[in-house]
């Protein structure tokens, strides 16, 4: 997708701080940060959102969770503590990125409920 950030990240063709690569994923800081690490795990696939997933992606989305999440959290130091992933979809759901990326948050205590 030729107007997608992420598209453009997973491409080089925008710069961002990466990381995590690997042949479908990539993951980089979030650029405004919410907590002491944030990250954003992406497929290079373009994928609009968790709504838009077809049964081809499941080896995907696999991938990203068994992975390259609990891995992210080891490495960036957040395992011990605790973590938390989101997914931001669709509109009502605050997506403003539409290409789905998985929030990895970490380093501080979260709090329920989000707003
Ligand atoms: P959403 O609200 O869609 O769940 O999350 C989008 C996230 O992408 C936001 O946390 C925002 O800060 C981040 N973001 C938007 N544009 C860029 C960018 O160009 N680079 C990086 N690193 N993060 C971005
Ligand atoms: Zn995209």
């Amino acid at each position: 997708m030729d107007d997608c950030v992420f598209c453009m990240i997973a491409d080089g063709k925008i710069p961002a701080q990466k990381v995590y690569e690997d042949e479908k994923v990539i993951a980089f800081k979030d650029l405004s940060p919410q907590a002491p690490v944030h990250v954003l795990i992406i497929p290079k696939k373009h994928i609009q959102s968790v709504a838009k997933l077809q049964s081809e992606d499941k080896d995907l989305v696999s991938h990203i969770f068994v992975d390259v999440a609990p891995k992210l959290a080891k490495d960036l130091g957040v395992d011990d503590g605790g973590f938390r992933l989101v997914i931001n979809t669709g509109e009502d759901g605050g997506q403003t990125v539409n290409h789905l990326h998985v929030h990895l948050l970490g380093g501080r205590k979260m709090t329920w409920p989000p707003g």
